[in-house]
Protein backbone atom coordinates (compact mmCIF):
# COMPACT_ATOMS: atom_id res chain seq x y z
CA UNK A 1 0.00 0.00 0.00
CA UNK A 2 1.28 3.55 -0.59
CA UNK A 3 0.61 6.86 1.17
CA UNK A 4 -0.81 9.69 -0.36
CA UNK A 5 -3.21 12.29 0.74
CA UNK A 6 -6.04 10.42 0.72
CA UNK A 7 -4.59 7.27 2.45
CA UNK A 8 -3.12 9.91 5.02
CA UNK A 9 -6.60 11.56 5.82
CA UNK A 10 -8.13 8.10 5.61
CA UNK A 11 -5.62 7.07 8.41
CA UNK A 12 -6.19 10.42 10.00
CA UNK A 13 -9.67 9.27 9.95
CA UNK A 14 -9.27 6.39 11.87
CA UNK A 15 -8.73 9.13 15.36
CA UNK A 16 -11.49 11.00 13.58
CA UNK A 17 -14.02 8.94 13.50
CA UNK A 18 -14.14 9.08 17.14
CA UNK A 19 -15.83 12.22 16.85
CA UNK A 20 -13.49 13.98 19.26
CA UNK A 21 -10.04 14.95 17.28
CA UNK A 22 -9.81 18.45 16.52
CA UNK A 23 -7.94 19.57 13.39
CA UNK A 24 -7.62 22.90 14.22
CA UNK A 25 -5.33 24.33 17.47
CA UNK A 26 -6.26 22.09 21.09
CA UNK A 27 -8.19 24.31 22.43
CA UNK A 28 -6.65 24.52 25.81
CA UNK A 29 -3.84 25.60 24.34
CA UNK A 30 -4.44 29.78 23.77
CA UNK A 31 -3.67 31.02 19.33
CA UNK A 32 -1.97 34.19 20.59
CA UNK A 33 0.99 33.71 20.22
CA UNK A 34 3.36 33.44 23.40
CA UNK A 35 6.61 35.49 21.39
CA UNK A 36 6.14 38.47 18.60
CA UNK A 37 8.26 36.77 16.36
CA UNK A 38 11.36 38.99 15.20
CA UNK A 39 11.31 40.96 11.67
CA UNK A 40 12.80 39.72 8.84
CA UNK A 41 13.59 41.21 5.52
CA UNK A 42 12.50 38.95 2.65
CA UNK A 43 15.74 37.80 0.57
CA UNK A 44 13.88 37.10 -2.92
CA UNK A 45 14.13 39.58 -5.81
CA UNK A 46 11.22 40.77 -7.76
CA UNK A 47 10.50 38.24 -11.07
CA UNK A 48 10.96 41.51 -12.96
CA UNK A 49 15.00 41.21 -12.27
CA UNK A 50 15.85 37.59 -13.49
CA UNK A 51 17.87 38.47 -16.59
CA UNK A 52 17.58 35.67 -19.68
CA UNK A 53 20.91 34.94 -19.04
CA UNK A 54 23.64 34.20 -16.11
CA UNK A 55 27.10 33.35 -15.38
CA UNK A 56 26.03 30.84 -12.52
CA UNK A 57 22.73 29.67 -12.26
CA UNK A 58 21.81 27.23 -8.93
CA UNK A 59 18.72 25.44 -8.56
CA UNK A 60 17.37 24.56 -5.12
CA UNK A 61 17.91 26.85 -1.94
CA UNK A 62 18.81 23.74 0.84
CA UNK A 63 22.55 23.16 2.43
CA UNK A 64 24.04 22.92 -1.09
CA UNK A 65 22.77 25.45 -3.09
CA UNK A 66 23.02 28.29 -0.11
CA UNK A 67 26.16 26.72 0.32
CA UNK A 68 27.47 27.44 -3.43
CA UNK A 69 25.93 30.95 -3.30
CA UNK A 70 27.43 32.19 -0.81
CA UNK A 71 30.80 31.31 -1.61
CA UNK A 72 30.49 32.14 -5.15
CA UNK A 73 28.12 35.52 -4.89
CA UNK A 74 30.95 37.82 -4.70
CA UNK A 75 32.68 36.27 -7.73
CA UNK A 76 29.84 35.85 -10.44
CA UNK A 77 26.86 36.54 -11.70
CA UNK A 78 24.36 34.55 -9.95
CA UNK A 79 21.32 33.69 -9.64
CA UNK A 80 19.90 30.84 -7.08
CA UNK A 81 16.54 29.60 -8.10
CA UNK A 82 14.44 27.90 -6.14
CA UNK A 83 11.02 26.39 -6.66
CA UNK A 84 8.78 27.11 -2.87
CA UNK A 85 8.13 30.16 -1.52
CA UNK A 86 9.35 32.30 1.26
CA UNK A 87 8.76 31.34 4.67
CA UNK A 88 9.07 33.65 7.67
CA UNK A 89 8.73 32.95 11.60
CA UNK A 90 5.19 33.36 12.58
CA UNK A 91 4.15 31.61 8.91
CA UNK A 92 4.29 28.16 9.92
CA UNK A 93 1.25 26.03 10.16
CA UNK A 94 0.68 24.38 13.52
CA UNK A 95 -2.57 23.14 13.23
CA UNK A 96 -3.50 19.33 11.88
CA UNK A 97 -5.33 21.19 9.20
CA UNK A 98 -2.59 23.54 8.31
CA UNK A 99 0.49 20.65 8.07
CA UNK A 100 -2.23 19.32 5.60
CA UNK A 101 -3.23 22.05 4.04
CA UNK A 102 0.89 22.51 3.50
CA UNK A 103 1.55 19.19 1.75
CA UNK A 104 3.22 19.97 -1.54
CA UNK A 105 1.53 18.14 -5.02
CA UNK A 106 -0.26 19.06 -7.70
CA UNK A 107 -3.23 20.79 -6.04
CA UNK A 108 -0.84 22.90 -4.04
CA UNK A 109 2.86 22.93 -5.50
CA UNK A 110 3.79 25.67 -2.81
CA UNK A 111 2.93 23.60 0.18
CA UNK A 112 6.03 23.17 2.41
CA UNK A 113 6.37 19.48 3.12
CA UNK A 114 7.16 17.56 0.13
CA UNK A 115 5.93 14.02 0.98
CA UNK A 116 6.78 11.78 -1.48
CA UNK A 117 4.94 8.33 -1.50
CA UNK A 118 6.92 5.26 -2.79
CA UNK A 119 6.51 1.64 -2.95
CA UNK A 120 8.88 0.40 -0.23
CA UNK A 121 10.59 3.80 0.83
CA UNK A 122 8.29 7.02 1.66
CA UNK A 123 10.73 10.53 1.52
CA UNK A 124 9.72 13.95 3.72
CA UNK A 125 11.77 16.78 2.64
CA UNK A 126 11.14 20.84 2.48
CA UNK A 127 10.45 22.84 -0.55
CA UNK A 128 11.16 26.58 0.48
CA UNK A 129 13.83 29.09 0.33
CA UNK A 130 16.59 27.24 2.88
CA UNK A 131 15.16 23.93 1.50
CA UNK A 132 14.54 21.12 4.32
CA UNK A 133 16.55 23.50 6.72
CA UNK A 134 12.85 24.64 7.35
CA UNK A 135 11.48 21.58 8.83
CA UNK A 136 14.54 19.80 9.84
CA UNK A 137 15.79 19.37 13.58
CA UNK A 138 18.80 21.22 13.12
CA UNK A 139 21.84 18.51 14.32
CA UNK A 140 25.06 18.99 13.07
CA UNK A 141 27.11 16.12 13.75
CA UNK A 142 30.40 14.52 12.29
CA UNK A 143 29.98 10.99 10.58
CA UNK A 144 32.53 9.08 11.99
CA UNK A 145 36.41 9.88 12.12
CA UNK A 146 37.29 7.08 9.43
CA UNK A 147 34.20 8.31 7.10
CA UNK A 148 36.07 10.10 4.21
CA UNK A 149 39.08 7.70 4.36
CA UNK A 150 36.19 5.41 2.94
CA UNK A 151 36.92 3.27 -0.55
CA UNK A 152 33.67 4.91 -1.90
CA UNK A 153 35.31 8.32 -1.41
CA UNK A 154 37.66 9.75 -4.43
CA UNK A 155 41.45 9.81 -3.42
CA UNK A 156 41.65 13.59 -4.20
CA UNK A 157 38.70 13.51 -0.98
CA UNK A 158 40.47 11.05 0.97
CA UNK A 159 44.19 12.94 0.87
CA UNK A 160 42.20 16.02 1.97
CA UNK A 161 40.57 14.16 5.01
CA UNK A 162 44.03 12.95 5.69
CA UNK A 163 45.94 16.64 5.17
CA UNK A 164 43.04 17.93 7.82
CA UNK A 165 41.67 20.26 4.41
CA UNK A 166 37.87 18.82 5.26
CA UNK A 167 38.58 19.60 8.66
CA UNK A 168 39.10 23.59 7.38
CA UNK A 169 35.64 23.12 5.73
CA UNK A 170 33.68 21.78 8.47
CA UNK A 171 35.22 25.10 11.06
CA UNK A 172 33.78 27.32 8.25
CA UNK A 173 30.41 25.95 8.20
CA UNK A 174 30.35 25.63 12.45
CA UNK A 175 31.33 29.29 12.20
CA UNK A 176 28.09 30.56 10.01
CA UNK A 177 25.94 28.22 12.11
CA UNK A 178 26.76 28.82 15.58
CA UNK A 179 25.74 25.66 16.56
CA UNK A 180 25.29 25.23 20.27
CA UNK A 181 24.15 21.97 22.76
CA UNK A 182 21.34 21.82 24.93
CA UNK A 183 22.66 22.32 28.72
CA UNK A 184 21.74 19.70 31.70
CA UNK A 185 20.25 22.84 33.15
CA UNK A 186 17.03 22.78 31.16
CA UNK A 187 16.12 20.16 32.68
CA UNK A 188 14.59 18.60 29.42
CA UNK A 189 12.89 15.46 30.52
CA UNK A 190 12.82 13.34 27.04
CA UNK A 191 16.54 14.40 27.51
CA UNK A 192 17.38 12.60 30.79
CA UNK A 193 15.51 9.53 29.75
CA UNK A 194 17.92 9.34 26.69
CA UNK A 195 20.54 9.09 28.76
CA UNK A 196 18.72 7.31 31.39
CA UNK A 197 18.08 4.17 28.56
CA UNK A 198 21.19 4.94 27.11
CA UNK A 199 23.50 4.34 30.65
CA UNK A 200 21.11 0.99 31.84
CA UNK A 201 21.72 -0.55 28.27
CA UNK A 202 25.52 0.46 28.57
CA UNK A 203 25.80 -1.43 32.24
CA UNK A 204 24.03 -4.24 30.39
CA UNK A 205 27.44 -4.27 28.12
CA UNK A 206 25.67 -2.28 24.94
CA UNK A 207 28.14 0.11 23.19
CA UNK A 208 26.75 2.85 23.55
CA UNK A 209 27.51 6.02 25.36
CA UNK A 210 24.74 9.03 25.41
CA UNK A 211 25.90 12.63 24.11
CA UNK A 212 24.56 16.02 23.67
CA UNK A 213 23.91 17.25 20.07
CA UNK A 214 25.04 20.45 18.54
CA UNK A 215 22.31 22.03 17.41
CA UNK A 216 21.49 24.67 14.59
CA UNK A 217 19.66 26.78 16.99
CA UNK A 218 20.13 29.82 18.66
CA UNK A 219 19.61 28.80 22.39
CA UNK A 220 21.09 31.71 24.04
CA UNK A 221 23.94 33.18 22.02
CA UNK A 222 21.42 36.37 20.30
CA UNK A 223 19.09 37.12 22.77
CA UNK A 224 16.98 39.04 20.26
CA UNK A 225 19.06 40.92 18.31
CA UNK A 226 20.89 40.25 14.74
CA UNK A 227 23.18 37.23 14.60
CA UNK A 228 26.73 37.79 13.13
CA UNK A 229 24.62 37.74 9.62
CA UNK A 230 22.30 41.15 10.17
CA UNK A 231 19.33 38.24 11.06
CA UNK A 232 17.90 39.05 13.83
CA UNK A 233 17.09 35.66 16.37
CA UNK A 234 14.94 35.02 19.18
CA UNK A 235 16.41 32.85 21.79
CA UNK A 236 15.12 29.63 21.73
CA UNK A 237 11.42 28.86 23.64
CA UNK A 238 12.21 24.91 24.00
CA UNK A 239 8.76 24.51 22.20
CA UNK A 240 9.58 21.62 20.27
CA UNK A 241 8.01 22.27 16.81
CA UNK A 242 11.46 22.39 15.01
CA UNK A 243 10.11 20.14 12.27
CA UNK A 244 6.80 22.00 11.53
CA UNK A 245 8.61 25.04 11.17
CA UNK A 246 9.87 27.41 13.72
CA UNK A 247 7.56 30.19 14.67
CA UNK A 248 9.71 31.57 17.33
CA UNK A 249 12.85 32.96 15.00
CA UNK A 250 15.35 30.84 17.36
CA UNK A 251 15.90 28.12 14.55
CA UNK A 252 19.05 29.02 12.54
CA UNK A 253 17.24 28.06 9.12
CA UNK A 254 19.74 28.65 6.07
CA UNK A 255 17.54 32.23 5.83
CA UNK A 256 19.13 33.45 8.83
CA UNK A 257 22.75 33.04 7.51
CA UNK A 258 24.35 31.52 4.11
CA UNK A 259 21.23 32.49 2.26
CA UNK A 260 21.74 36.18 3.36
CA UNK A 261 25.47 35.90 3.08
CA UNK A 262 24.62 35.21 -0.18
CA UNK A 263 22.26 38.22 -0.94
CA UNK A 264 24.58 40.92 0.43
CA UNK A 265 27.77 39.46 -1.42
CA UNK A 266 24.96 40.33 -4.78
CA UNK A 267 23.38 36.73 -5.62
CA UNK A 268 19.64 37.44 -6.62
CA UNK A 269 17.33 35.07 -5.31
CA UNK A 270 14.48 33.81 -6.93
CA UNK A 271 11.43 31.85 -5.64
CA UNK A 272 8.61 30.24 -6.94
CA UNK A 273 10.86 29.12 -9.60
CA UNK A 274 10.66 25.99 -10.58
CA UNK A 275 13.58 24.17 -13.00
CA UNK A 276 12.40 21.67 -15.30
CA UNK A 277 15.12 20.57 -17.48
CA UNK A 278 18.43 21.39 -18.15
CA UNK A 279 19.82 20.79 -21.56
CA UNK A 280 23.35 21.56 -23.42
CA UNK A 281 23.55 24.05 -26.21
CA UNK A 282 25.95 23.46 -29.08
CA UNK A 283 28.10 26.65 -27.85
CA UNK A 284 28.59 24.86 -24.29
CA UNK A 285 25.87 27.05 -22.49
CA UNK A 286 22.94 25.56 -20.50
CA UNK A 287 19.42 26.32 -21.37
CA UNK A 288 16.96 25.57 -18.38
CA UNK A 289 13.45 25.34 -18.94
CA UNK A 290 10.98 25.67 -16.23
CA UNK A 291 8.16 27.26 -14.83
CA UNK A 292 7.58 30.42 -12.06
CA UNK A 293 4.27 28.84 -9.63
CA UNK A 294 1.93 31.38 -9.09
CA UNK A 295 0.39 31.94 -5.20
CA UNK A 296 -3.26 31.29 -6.72
CA UNK A 297 -2.12 27.81 -8.29
CA UNK A 298 -1.11 29.12 -11.90
CA UNK A 299 2.10 28.97 -13.65
CA UNK A 300 3.92 30.50 -16.75
CA UNK A 301 7.14 28.69 -18.18
CA UNK A 302 10.31 30.27 -18.26
CA UNK A 303 13.92 29.59 -20.49
CA UNK A 304 16.96 30.95 -19.37
CA UNK A 305 20.44 30.04 -20.13
CA UNK A 306 23.76 30.19 -18.17
CA UNK A 307 27.64 29.00 -18.64
CA UNK A 308 27.58 27.32 -15.31
CA UNK A 309 24.59 25.18 -14.02
CA UNK A 310 24.34 24.02 -10.24
CA UNK A 311 22.00 21.32 -9.21
CA UNK A 312 21.33 21.48 -5.74
CA UNK A 313 17.86 20.54 -5.21
CA UNK A 314 18.12 17.90 -3.24
CA UNK A 315 18.56 13.47 -3.11
CA UNK A 316 15.19 13.49 -5.36
CA UNK A 317 15.23 16.70 -7.00
CA UNK A 318 18.40 16.52 -8.27
CA UNK A 319 18.55 13.38 -9.78
CA UNK A 320 14.77 13.55 -11.13
CA UNK A 321 15.92 16.35 -13.04
CA UNK A 322 18.79 15.04 -14.57
CA UNK A 323 16.48 12.01 -15.34
CA UNK A 324 13.93 14.34 -16.86
CA UNK A 325 17.01 15.85 -19.08
CA UNK A 326 18.60 12.84 -20.09
CA UNK A 327 15.02 11.54 -21.42
CA UNK A 328 13.72 15.19 -22.66
CA UNK A 329 16.81 16.68 -23.87
CA UNK A 330 19.05 13.75 -24.63
CA UNK A 331 21.62 15.08 -21.86
CA UNK A 332 24.17 12.66 -22.00
CA UNK A 333 25.23 11.35 -17.99
CA UNK A 334 26.06 7.95 -17.02
CA UNK A 335 24.55 4.92 -16.72
CA UNK A 336 24.48 5.45 -12.68
CA UNK A 337 22.44 8.04 -11.56
CA UNK A 338 19.58 7.20 -9.54
CA UNK A 339 21.37 4.18 -8.06
CA UNK A 340 22.91 4.23 -4.72
CA UNK A 341 20.16 5.55 -3.06
CA UNK A 342 20.35 5.84 0.72
CA UNK A 343 17.58 6.56 3.34
CA UNK A 344 20.51 6.59 6.11
CA UNK A 345 18.85 3.45 7.73
CA UNK A 346 16.21 5.82 9.42
CA UNK A 347 13.52 4.71 11.23
CA UNK A 348 11.04 6.24 13.56
CA UNK A 349 9.15 4.15 17.11
CA UNK A 350 7.90 5.28 20.63
CA UNK A 351 7.96 3.50 23.56
CA UNK A 352 4.27 4.53 24.39
CA UNK A 353 2.46 4.97 28.26
CA UNK A 354 5.50 4.76 30.63
CA UNK A 355 5.77 5.73 33.86
CA UNK A 356 7.73 8.01 33.30
CA UNK A 357 6.42 11.65 31.89
CA UNK A 358 8.39 12.64 28.79
CA UNK A 359 7.40 16.31 28.30
CA UNK A 360 7.37 15.44 24.44
CA UNK A 361 4.25 17.29 23.58
CA UNK A 362 5.44 20.03 21.78
CA UNK A 363 3.78 23.42 21.94
CA UNK A 364 5.14 25.61 19.18
CA UNK A 365 4.53 29.80 19.70
CA UNK A 366 1.90 29.65 22.32
CA UNK A 367 2.12 29.21 25.71
CA UNK A 368 3.21 26.27 27.77
CA UNK A 369 0.84 23.06 28.41
CA UNK A 370 2.09 23.61 32.07
CA UNK A 371 3.85 25.91 34.02
CA UNK A 372 7.68 24.92 33.82
CA UNK A 373 6.86 23.07 31.10
CA UNK A 374 9.75 22.62 28.32
CA UNK A 375 10.12 20.25 25.59
CA UNK A 376 13.09 21.36 24.43
CA UNK A 377 14.31 21.30 20.03
CA UNK A 378 12.89 18.12 18.36
CA UNK A 379 16.48 16.18 18.75
CA UNK A 380 18.68 17.35 21.49
CA UNK A 381 20.74 13.53 22.22
CA UNK A 382 21.93 10.59 20.60
CA UNK A 383 22.43 6.90 22.05
CA UNK A 384 25.81 6.61 19.87
CA UNK A 385 26.30 3.03 19.35
CA UNK A 386 29.93 1.76 18.46
CA UNK A 387 29.58 -1.93 17.48
CA UNK A 388 32.64 -4.22 17.35
CA UNK A 389 31.34 -5.56 14.69
CA UNK A 390 29.34 -2.73 12.35
CA UNK A 391 29.29 0.40 11.54
CA UNK A 392 28.22 3.08 13.78
CA UNK A 393 24.69 4.13 14.50
CA UNK A 394 22.38 6.25 16.35
CA UNK A 395 19.31 6.52 18.16
CA UNK A 396 17.38 10.28 19.04
CA UNK A 397 15.02 11.46 21.49
CA UNK A 398 12.51 13.19 19.03
CA UNK A 399 9.13 15.53 19.88
CA UNK A 400 5.74 15.93 18.68
CA UNK A 401 4.56 19.37 17.46
CA UNK A 402 1.94 20.76 18.30
CA UNK A 403 0.33 20.24 14.98
CA UNK A 404 0.39 16.50 15.68
CA UNK A 405 0.02 16.14 19.31
CA UNK A 406 -3.80 15.16 19.13
CA UNK A 407 -3.38 12.88 16.67
CA UNK A 408 -0.52 11.08 17.87
CA UNK A 409 -2.49 11.00 21.41
CA UNK A 410 -5.79 9.41 19.62
CA UNK A 411 -3.39 6.97 17.20
CA UNK A 412 -1.81 5.71 19.37
CA UNK A 413 -4.45 5.07 21.97
CA UNK A 414 -6.38 3.23 19.07
CA UNK A 415 -3.47 0.76 18.99
CA UNK A 416 -1.22 -0.17 21.92
CA UNK A 417 -2.30 -2.60 24.20
CA UNK A 418 -3.00 -1.45 27.65
CA UNK A 419 -3.64 -3.43 30.51
CA UNK A 420 -3.23 -1.58 33.60
CA UNK A 421 -5.11 0.60 35.09
CA UNK A 422 -2.57 3.38 35.33
CA UNK A 423 -1.97 3.06 31.79
CA UNK A 424 -5.67 2.86 30.87
CA UNK A 425 -6.35 6.23 33.15
CA UNK A 426 -3.36 8.08 30.95
CA UNK A 427 -5.17 6.89 28.15
CA UNK A 428 -8.75 8.33 29.61
CA UNK A 429 -6.76 11.49 29.75
CA UNK A 430 -5.84 11.78 26.58
CA UNK A 431 -8.85 11.32 25.14
CA UNK A 432 -10.64 13.98 27.62
CA UNK A 433 -8.38 16.14 26.14
CA UNK A 434 -5.09 18.46 26.37
CA UNK A 435 -2.87 17.42 29.34
CA UNK A 436 0.63 16.69 30.21
CA UNK A 437 -0.74 13.63 32.98
CA UNK A 438 -1.67 11.59 29.71
CA UNK A 439 -0.17 8.38 28.18
CA UNK A 440 1.10 10.78 25.15
CA UNK A 441 3.47 12.74 27.54
CA UNK A 442 4.89 9.53 29.12
CA UNK A 443 5.95 8.18 26.18
CA UNK A 444 9.34 8.69 24.09
CA UNK A 445 9.80 9.02 20.45
CA UNK A 446 12.58 7.82 18.90
CA UNK A 447 14.63 8.69 15.05
CA UNK A 448 17.26 6.03 14.47
CA UNK A 449 19.69 6.14 11.78
CA UNK A 450 22.39 3.99 10.49
CA UNK A 451 24.00 2.25 7.63
CA UNK A 452 21.77 0.60 5.24
CA UNK A 453 23.18 -0.90 2.03
CA UNK A 454 22.12 1.98 -0.50
CA UNK A 455 21.01 -0.03 -2.90
CA UNK A 456 17.52 1.88 -3.48
CA UNK A 457 16.76 3.32 -6.51
CA UNK A 458 15.36 7.08 -7.80
CA UNK A 459 13.39 6.56 -11.07
CA UNK A 460 10.82 8.85 -12.54
CA UNK A 461 6.78 8.13 -12.47
CA UNK A 462 4.25 8.56 -14.71
CA UNK A 463 4.05 12.15 -14.23
CA UNK A 464 7.70 12.41 -14.35
CA UNK A 465 8.40 13.38 -10.77
CA UNK A 466 11.07 11.11 -9.01
CA UNK A 467 10.30 8.37 -6.47
CA UNK A 468 12.40 5.66 -4.70
CA UNK A 469 11.98 2.07 -5.48
CA UNK A 470 13.85 -0.41 -2.98
CA UNK A 471 11.78 -3.74 -2.26
CA UNK A 472 12.72 -5.35 0.64
CA UNK A 473 13.96 -2.27 2.15
CA UNK A 474 12.26 -2.46 5.56
CA UNK A 475 14.24 -5.55 5.96
CA UNK A 476 17.90 -3.84 4.76
CA UNK A 477 20.15 -5.22 8.07
CA UNK A 478 21.52 -1.83 8.70
CA UNK A 479 17.82 -0.72 9.40
CA UNK A 480 17.12 -4.05 11.57
CA UNK A 481 20.12 -3.22 13.79
CA UNK A 482 18.79 0.38 14.42
CA UNK A 483 15.07 -1.33 15.08
CA UNK A 484 16.47 -3.70 17.82
CA UNK A 485 18.66 -1.34 19.71
CA UNK A 486 15.72 0.71 19.55
CA UNK A 487 13.38 -1.95 21.00
CA UNK A 488 15.90 -2.53 23.62
CA UNK A 489 15.33 1.14 25.03
CA UNK A 490 11.70 0.67 25.01
CA UNK A 491 12.60 -2.57 26.85
CA UNK A 492 14.48 -0.38 29.76
CA UNK A 493 11.16 1.22 30.33
CA UNK A 494 7.81 -0.25 31.14
CA UNK A 495 6.04 1.27 27.55
CA UNK A 496 4.88 -0.32 24.10
CA UNK A 497 6.87 -0.60 21.23
CA UNK A 498 5.12 1.34 18.27
CA UNK A 499 7.42 0.49 15.79
CA UNK A 500 7.25 2.38 12.45
CA UNK A 501 4.08 4.23 12.84
CA UNK A 502 3.77 4.85 8.78
CA UNK A 503 2.94 1.20 8.58
CA UNK A 504 1.39 0.62 11.73
CA UNK A 505 -1.44 3.67 11.26
CA UNK A 506 -1.41 3.57 7.35
CA UNK A 507 -0.50 0.64 6.58
CA UNK A 508 1.72 -1.14 4.29
CA UNK A 509 5.40 -1.70 5.02
CA UNK A 510 7.14 1.50 3.85
CA UNK A 511 9.93 3.13 5.84
CA UNK A 512 10.29 7.21 6.25
CA UNK A 513 13.20 8.58 5.48
CA UNK A 514 13.71 12.20 6.30
CA UNK A 515 17.72 11.72 5.21
CA UNK A 516 17.34 11.07 1.78
CA UNK A 517 20.62 10.35 0.13
CA UNK A 518 22.54 9.45 -3.22
CA UNK A 519 20.90 9.23 -6.59
CA UNK A 520 24.01 10.78 -8.14
CA UNK A 521 26.94 9.30 -6.59
CA UNK A 522 30.45 10.95 -6.59
CA UNK A 523 33.65 8.79 -8.08
CA UNK A 524 36.15 8.56 -10.03
CA UNK A 525 34.99 8.40 -13.39
CA UNK A 526 31.73 7.43 -15.44
CA UNK A 527 31.75 3.50 -14.50
CA UNK A 528 31.40 4.48 -11.15
CA UNK A 529 30.12 7.62 -10.52
CA UNK A 530 27.57 10.42 -11.77
CA UNK A 531 30.20 12.95 -10.54
CA UNK A 532 33.71 13.62 -9.56
CA UNK A 533 35.41 14.98 -6.48
CA UNK A 534 34.65 18.88 -7.46
CA UNK A 535 30.71 18.10 -8.68
CA UNK A 536 31.06 17.98 -11.90
CA UNK A 537 28.88 15.98 -14.01
CA UNK A 538 31.14 13.06 -15.92
CA UNK A 539 29.58 12.97 -19.25
CA UNK A 540 29.88 9.21 -20.58
CA UNK A 541 29.99 10.20 -24.35
CA UNK A 542 32.93 12.20 -23.88
CA UNK A 543 34.88 10.19 -21.10
CA UNK A 544 35.29 13.37 -19.27
CA UNK A 545 32.79 16.09 -17.55
CA UNK A 546 30.23 18.47 -18.92
CA UNK A 547 31.79 21.49 -18.44
CA UNK A 548 29.76 23.84 -16.39
CA UNK A 549 27.17 20.98 -15.36
CA UNK A 550 27.30 20.07 -11.41
CA UNK A 551 25.74 18.66 -8.16
CA UNK A 552 26.26 19.99 -4.77
CA UNK A 553 23.80 18.25 -2.55
CA UNK A 554 22.80 14.96 -1.06
CA UNK A 555 22.68 13.47 -3.93
CA UNK A 556 26.23 13.38 -4.74
CA UNK A 557 27.16 10.96 -1.27
CA UNK A 558 27.89 7.62 -2.09
CA UNK A 559 25.84 6.07 0.20
CA UNK A 560 24.17 6.48 3.98
CA UNK A 561 26.25 8.64 6.27
CA UNK A 562 25.19 6.76 9.36
CA UNK A 563 24.59 10.21 11.38
CA UNK A 564 22.18 13.25 10.25
CA UNK A 565 23.81 14.13 7.41
CA UNK A 566 23.67 18.02 6.89
CA UNK A 567 27.17 18.61 8.32
CA UNK A 568 28.34 16.49 6.09
CA UNK A 569 26.98 17.87 2.90
CA UNK A 570 27.86 21.04 3.98
CA UNK A 571 31.50 20.40 4.27
CA UNK A 572 31.31 18.70 0.96
CA UNK A 573 29.77 21.96 0.01
CA UNK A 574 32.44 24.33 0.85
CA UNK A 575 34.88 22.12 -0.86
CA UNK A 576 33.06 22.05 -4.26
CA UNK A 577 32.81 25.45 -3.77
CA UNK A 578 36.44 26.12 -2.99
CA UNK A 579 37.77 24.26 -6.41
CA UNK A 580 34.56 26.20 -8.50
CA UNK A 581 36.07 29.19 -7.59
CA UNK A 582 39.80 28.32 -7.93
CA UNK A 583 38.91 26.61 -11.07
CA UNK A 584 36.73 29.39 -12.67
CA UNK A 585 38.63 32.27 -11.70
CA UNK A 586 41.70 30.89 -13.23
CA UNK A 587 40.01 30.70 -16.13
CA UNK A 588 38.71 34.13 -15.82
CA UNK A 589 35.42 33.04 -17.10
CA UNK A 590 34.00 36.53 -15.71
CA UNK A 591 33.30 38.23 -19.18
CA UNK A 592 31.78 34.97 -20.63
CA UNK A 593 27.88 35.62 -19.45
C1 LIG B 1 11.93 16.35 9.49
C2 LIG B 1 13.39 16.40 9.12
C3 LIG B 1 14.35 16.48 10.12
C4 LIG B 1 15.70 16.52 9.77
N1 LIG B 1 16.63 16.72 10.76
C5 LIG B 1 17.94 16.81 10.43
C6 LIG B 1 18.91 17.10 11.42
O1 LIG B 1 18.58 17.34 12.59
N2 LIG B 1 20.23 17.13 11.05
C7 LIG B 1 20.61 16.85 9.76
O2 LIG B 1 21.82 16.80 9.52
N3 LIG B 1 19.71 16.61 8.81
C8 LIG B 1 18.38 16.62 9.10
N4 LIG B 1 17.46 16.43 8.12
C9 LIG B 1 17.96 16.23 6.74
C10 LIG B 1 18.56 17.50 6.14
O3 LIG B 1 17.72 18.60 6.30
C11 LIG B 1 18.86 17.22 4.67
O4 LIG B 1 19.79 16.15 4.62
C12 LIG B 1 19.42 18.43 3.96
O5 LIG B 1 18.51 19.49 4.00
C13 LIG B 1 19.73 18.07 2.51
O6 LIG B 1 20.29 19.21 1.91
P1 LIG B 1 20.26 19.36 0.35
O7 LIG B 1 21.02 20.57 -0.01
O8 LIG B 1 20.68 18.07 -0.25
O9 LIG B 1 18.70 19.50 -0.07
P2 LIG B 1 17.47 20.27 0.52
O10 LIG B 1 17.80 20.93 1.82
O11 LIG B 1 16.34 19.31 0.52
O12 LIG B 1 17.20 21.42 -0.53
C14 LIG B 1 16.78 21.19 -1.85
C15 LIG B 1 16.06 22.44 -2.33
O13 LIG B 1 15.86 22.36 -3.73
C16 LIG B 1 14.54 22.83 -4.04
N5 LIG B 1 14.16 22.21 -5.32
C17 LIG B 1 13.90 20.91 -5.55
N6 LIG B 1 13.60 20.72 -6.86
C18 LIG B 1 13.69 21.93 -7.46
C19 LIG B 1 13.50 22.37 -8.80
N7 LIG B 1 13.18 21.51 -9.77
N8 LIG B 1 13.63 23.69 -9.08
C20 LIG B 1 13.97 24.58 -8.10
N9 LIG B 1 14.16 24.21 -6.80
C21 LIG B 1 14.03 22.89 -6.49
C22 LIG B 1 13.73 22.37 -2.86
O14 LIG B 1 12.52 23.10 -2.75
C23 LIG B 1 14.69 22.65 -1.72
O15 LIG B 1 14.58 23.97 -1.29
C24 LIG B 1 16.10 16.42 8.41
C25 LIG B 1 15.13 16.35 7.42
C26 LIG B 1 13.78 16.36 7.75
C27 LIG B 1 12.75 16.28 6.66
S1 LIG C 1 12.34 24.37 19.96
FE1 LIG C 1 10.84 25.84 19.22
S2 LIG C 1 11.83 27.82 19.47
FE2 LIG C 1 13.43 26.29 19.65
S3 LIG C 1 14.25 26.12 17.56
FE3 LIG C 1 12.68 24.53 17.75
S4 LIG C 1 10.83 25.48 16.99
FE4 LIG C 1 12.26 27.13 17.38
Amino acid sequence: MTLNRRTFLKGSGTAMALGTLPITAPSAQADTLAIEPPPRESLASARSELKPSWEVIIIGSGYGGSIMAARLAEHFDLAVLERGREWHPGEFPDTFGGVLGELKGSHHPLGLYDYIPGADVDVLVGSGLGGTSLINANVLIDPETDYFSGSDWPESIRQDHQDGILDNYRRQVLSVFHPEAIHDSKGLLKTRHLDSSSDRLHQQGSPVTSTRLNLAVNIEAFDNEPNDHGVVQRTCSLCGDCVTGCNVGAKSTLDTNYLPIAKHKGARIFTQTQVDTVEKRADGRYQLAGRFLNSDGSFQTFALTARHVILAAGSLGSTGLLLRSRLQTGLSIPALLGECFSGNADILSANYNQQIKTNVLGFGNHPPLAEDYRVGPTITAAARYHPASSAEFLIEDAAIPRALVDASRYAAALDAPQLSIPKIRRILRDLAGTSTQGAANHSMVYLGMGKDQSIGRIELDASGNPKVVWPDAKNDPGVNTVRQAMQEHTATFDGSHIQNPRSQWFGGNNLITVHPLGGCKIGTDSQNGVVNHKGQIFDPASSGVHAGLYVCDGAILPGAVGVNPMLTISILAERIADHFIRDNIQNNIQGNA
